[in-house]
Parts: structure tokens; C-alpha cells; sequence
């Protein structure tokens, strides 16, 4: 680090005498350029003398430092020389001149001489006519730093360097004041800089530079001590700056990863609050980056999640409620129905063996009483109501039997148009004045329960008879197709209308609110039943005022039932 900035150093101050020399050059080529030097150099002529004596004494009385202006020819022989008689001081011409490609030209400053005490050198300014050269101005000066030009130099070396000039042979060195001693050190280590012990014993490290246009060197020595009281102090702060620079870099990791981490963490804690089902978690960043929109819509979000947790909470308790109050209605519904099967279940047993009683007793009665008998004719009614109370009661021990699964089914193969002719006949018993009509057959082997499919077509002709207090026909259509049974039972009656449609085989269900038909709304029930339990189905259709036809259908061949 010290060589490099020794070397610099000496860059720079090498550049800075070269501007020097350049200025000596400058101030010659003044005087050198005048028309009255190359007029007297041309012609000789004596007048032209003394033109150019005047002009040299002028020279001189400005310029103090100029000892010696002497005008040569080209053949080196002085023609004017100007100053101080006692210096006899010469210049050796040729050694500053130099060839570049063919053109020979000069160094403008010569070496040091050091002459009774005091150090002289000269400069050299050829005169050209024409491109020639046809003489040469040589100007010796004195050199003779100032305090203050010393100063400054001192100053541009930070106070501990030394500066030397010597001449380019090495012959002599100056350190500006007066002649020193030649540095002990091989001057061809000193093309860039090098370390050795300097004129006062202490170690430096120098740097020697020609200065260009001149047969000078420069050598620049700075003390080693310095360099490294500098790079110790340097390192020092060097240290100490390292040192602050590590604790303001972690105090600043510190507060970046607070002021990143930290609202992180207060995010992933409120998110995972939120997640455990604590919907009142939020955040508090306050602040106007990412972090801080991050935050707020976390904020908007997790309010938004605790408004929708309110509302379903709300809607669920609404709809907890309803249920329980449907479920509470549905268990009392069928609280009130297995009461009512089970009044049914009692109440048609209960029934059924007094009403066998007293049936029992009028038949004995009507077979002893004497048909002239003036209340014969009552007891026959008496006994059509007991029939039909038996049937009544027959139709609750049914709904009982189906209720609790224990309605049972005599199953046999049997003349299916055989049953139906039974049902028709029978009932027209009861009905003589009905005209009941048979269009179609089914002549088929029939699988099932006899009794329950009589029972099925009686209660449907029955029906088509009671609800049609109008009309007096009954078409009953049967048929086999496809291995179905069909039979339709047809009437001409009230009819019925589409919306009851959807209940009428519901147990209990009667259109006929006002009950000016007689019955419990049991008869479809049990009649969709037994079809139902042999594999079949039963539909109907009806129009209000035009009648109503009920279809089952029987499957002939499957097994019909399970
Ligand atoms: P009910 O003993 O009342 O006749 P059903 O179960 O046999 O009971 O019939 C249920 C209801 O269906 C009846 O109350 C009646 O309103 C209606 N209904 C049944 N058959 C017919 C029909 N052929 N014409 C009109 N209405 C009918």
C-alpha cells in the first residue's frame, strides 16, 4: 500500500515538473522566437547586435533568476553571452539533443551544476527559421526554491516525505535547497518504488521518475514509520468502523426481522386462532407497506369469516330448533297414531265377539220367529246392520293386521274370472237394483289369496254403487295381457277431484267431510294393500261430477308375493 502510494505520489509530482519545465520552455520561446535573434542569426550583422542585446538585457532584468542568456550559432560558438562574466558555465548541446524519426530535437532543461555554492541549470531553446535550425538560446538559471513553493510540496507529501532531484547520470542530487548526497540505493530499483534506509538512517520507501523535457530525475521518499503509524491508525479505524458497521448490521437485521417476522408471527398466530375455531382473532400491524395490506385484508378476511360464523351459527340454531320441533311433532304424530292402532286393535276385538254373540242369537230368532210376525220385518233389518257393523269391524281388525304386520294370506292357485264373478254376483245380492256390468275376462290360474282379492273387487263395485247415488250403472272390465290380470271398475258417480287423488289410499282418508256417505275411510287402504302384498298396484282416474274408474293390475306369472 505505501510503494503504490509513493509511486503515485511520485506520478504526480513528476507531472507537475514536467509543467515546470515546460513553463522555462515556454518563457525562452519567447526570446528564442523574436525576429531581431533569427534576423542577427541570418545576417550576423553587427547592427542587429545590439537590437538583440537590448532584447536580452530586458530578458534579464525581468527574469532575476537568469544568470547567463547566450546566443550560439548552429556551429555551438557563442555569439552574445549575457550576465554574470564569473560563471563559467557550458552546456554539453549534444547530449540534449535526441533523434526521432529523423528529426533531431532537444531537451529544453539541462543537467544540475552546482557552481561555488549555488545550483545552476540551463535552458536550451533552438532557433528556427523556417523550419531550420539555425541557433540555439541558452539561459542558465539559478535555482532557487522558495520557502513557500517548499511548503507546499511538503504539504502535498503529508509532512513525511522527502524530494530529490539529481541529474539523469546520476552525478549529482539536490534536495532543492542545496546539493545531498547520493540516495544509497540502486536507482534501477527505483523505477517504481522500493523500501531502503533513507538519508537519516530511518526506513522509506521512493520512487524515481525522469522528468520528461529535462535531463533531471525525481526521487520521492516517505517514511515506512508514517506508512505503517498510518495503516495502524487506518486499521484502527479500519477496526473500529468494521465494528460499529457489524452492530448497526445486526441492530438492522434485528429490527428488519422484528419488523418482518414479527407481524408474521402475529399473522400465522391469529391464523391459526381462527383455524382452532376462535373467530375474534385479528391483526395490529399498522403500517403503510405490503405487510400492512397483508394485515389489513387479513383483518377484513377474519371479520368476514366471523360475521359468516355468526350467521351460521344462527342459522343453525334456527334450523336445530325447526327440527327438534318437527321431530318432537313427528314422535307425537306417532305417539298418537300407535295409540290410535292400538284403540283400533282393542277396540275391534273388543267388538268382534259381542257382535258374533248377537248375530248368532238373530239368526236363531229370525229362524223361530213366525214370518207373520208383526216385527219380523225389523228383525231383517236389524240383522243387514249387524252385517254391515261386522264388516265395519272386520275392516279395523284388517287395518290392525296390516299395521303391525300380522295380516295373513291364504295363498292358493284359483280360477281368477271364477272370483270375480262371485265378487259381481254378490254384491248385485245386495244391490238388485244396480245394473253391474261385466265386459272382458280373465280367465287365468290365479297364485294368491282368494278371499282377499274377492274382498279387493267387492270393496271397489261397493264403492262405485255408494258414490254414484245418481246413476245405477257399473262397468267392470277385465282382461289378461302380457301376464297381467286387469280389471277396471267403472261408475257414473260424483267423481273425484285431482287433489285428493295423491291420499285416497291413505288409512282414514275420506273425501266426504260432511259424511253424508257412510264409511271410515278404510276400504282403499286395504284394498291397495292386498294388491300391493300380491306383486300388483292400483290407480284411478275420475273427473268431478262424471264418475271415477279404479284399475288394478295382477302379475300372473312372478311370484306375487314377498
Ligand atoms: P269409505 O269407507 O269412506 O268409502 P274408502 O277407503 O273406500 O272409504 O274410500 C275413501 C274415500 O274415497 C271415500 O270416502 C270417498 O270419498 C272416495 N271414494 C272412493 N271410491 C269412490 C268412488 N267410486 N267415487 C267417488 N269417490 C270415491
Amino acid at each position: 500500500m505505501g510503494a503504490e502510494r509513493v509511486s503515485t505520489l511520485a506520478d504526480k509530482l513528476s507531472g507537475m515538473f514536467k509543467g515546470s519545465v515546460d513553463g522555462f520552455a515556454a518563457k525562452m520561446q519567447t526570446v528564442a522566437g523574436q525576429r531581431s535573434v533569427i534576423d542577427f542569426l541570418e545576417s550576423k550583422e553587427p547592427d542587429m547586435h545590439g537590437q538583440v542585446t537590448a532584447l536580452f538585457n530586458e530578458f534579464r532584468k525581468r527574469d532575476t533568476l537568469t544568470k547567463i542568456i547566450e546566443l550560439l550559432d548552429t556551429q555551438k560558438r557563442s555569439l552574445l553571452r549575457l550576465g554574470d562574466e564569473a560563471l563559467k558555465l557550458k552546456v554539453n548541446i549534444d547530449s540534449m539533443a535526441h533523434r526521432t524519426a529523423g528529426q533531431i530535437s532537444f531537451l529544453s532543461v539541462g543537467r544540475f551544476v552546482s557552481y561555488k555554492g549555488s545550483i545552476y541549470f540551463p535552458t536550451l531553446t533552438p532557433v528556427t527559421d523556417k523550419n531550420k535550425t539555425i541557433g540555439y538560446v541558452i539561459d542558465w538559471q539559478l535555482l532557487n526554491v522558495t520557502q513557500q513553493a517548499i511548503d507546499q510540496v511538503d504539504q502535498l507529501m503529508g509532512g513525511n516525505g522527502r524530494l530529490y532531484f539529481g541529474n539523469d547520470d546520476a552525478g549529482f542530487w539536490t534536495d532543492l535547497r542545496k546539493p545531498v548526497e547520493k540516495p544509497a540505493v540502486d536507482l534501477s530499483k527505483l523505477q517504481q518504488s522500493a523500501q531502503y534506509t533513507g538519508a537519516n538512517g530511518e526506513a522509506v520507501i521512493g520512487s524515481l521518475r525522469k522528468i520528461p523535457g529535462s535531463k533531471w530525475l525525481m526521487l520521492v521518499e516517505l517514511s515506512s514509520a508514517s506508512f505503517l503509524k498510518t495503516a495502524n491508525v487506518f486499521l484502527q479505524w479500519v477496526i473500529v468502523i468494521g465494528i460499529l458497521l457489524v452492530i448497526a448490521g445486526s441492530i438492522g437485521g434485528w429490527v428488519m426481522v422484528r419488523n418482518i417476522t414479527g407481524p408474521i408471527k402475529e399473522l400465522s398466530n391469529a391464523a391459526a386462532q381462527i383455524a382452532n375455531g376462535d373467530y375474534s382473532a385479528s391483526v395490529g400491524v399498522n403500517r403503510q407497506d405490503e405487510l400492512g395490506t397483508l394485515a389489513g385484508s387479513f383483518n377484513i378476511m377474519a371479520a368476514r369469516v366471523r360475521s359468516a360464523q355468526r350467521g351460521l351459527e344462527q342459522k343453525v340454531q334456527a334450523t336445530t330448533k325447526e327440527l327438534e320441533t318437527a321431530i318432537s311433532d313427528i314422535t307425537e304424530k306417532e305417539k298418537s297414531e300407535r295409540k290410535k292402532d292400538e284403540f283400533i286393535s282393542i277396540a275391534s276385538h273388543e267388538l268382534k265377539t259381542p257382535l258374533t254373540t248377537i248375530k248368532a242369537f238373530f239368526q236363531i230368532a229370525v229362524k223361530e220367529m213366525d214370518p207373520g210376525f208383526k216385527s219380523f220385518g225389523l228383525i231383517g233389518r236389524a240383522a243387514r246392520q249387524l252385517t254391515r257393523m261386522e264388516r265395519l269391524i272386520e275392516d279395523l281388525l284388517d287395518v290392525s293386521k296390516i299395521n303391525s304386520g300380522k295380516m295373513k294370506y291364504n295363498l292358493e292357485d284359483f280360477d281368477f274370472q271364477q272370483i270375480l264373478k262371485d265378487a259381481i254376483d254378490g254384491v248385485r245380492e245386495i244391490y238388485p237394483n244396480h245394473n253391474l256390468v261385466l265386459e272382458g275376462s280373465a280367465p287365468v290360474m290365479f297364485h294368491g289369496d282368494k278371499h282377499r282379492i274377492e274382498q279387493v273387487i267387492i270393496n271397489l263395485i261397493n264403492n262405485a254403487v255408494k258414490y254414484s247415488p245418481k246413476a245405477d250403472q257399473v262397468l267392470i272390465s277385465a282382461g289378461y295381457k302380457d301376464g297381467n290380470i286387469m280389471v277396471t271398475i267403472r261408475d257414473f258417480g260424483i267423481g273425484i277431484a285431482e287433489e285428493h287423488i295423491s291420499e285416497l289410499f291413505d288409512r282414514f282418508y275420506r273425501i266426504d267431510v260432511e259424511h253424508h256417505f257412510q264409511g271410515l275411510g278404510l276400504g282403499l287402504f286395504i284394498s291397495s294393500e292386498i294388491i300391493k302384498r300380491h306383486g300388483g298396484n292400483i290407480s284411478v282416474e275420475s273427473e268431478v261430477g262424471r264418475g271415477s274408474a279404479f284399475t288394478f293390475r295382477l302379475p300372473v306369472k312372478e311370484e306375487q308375493l314377498n
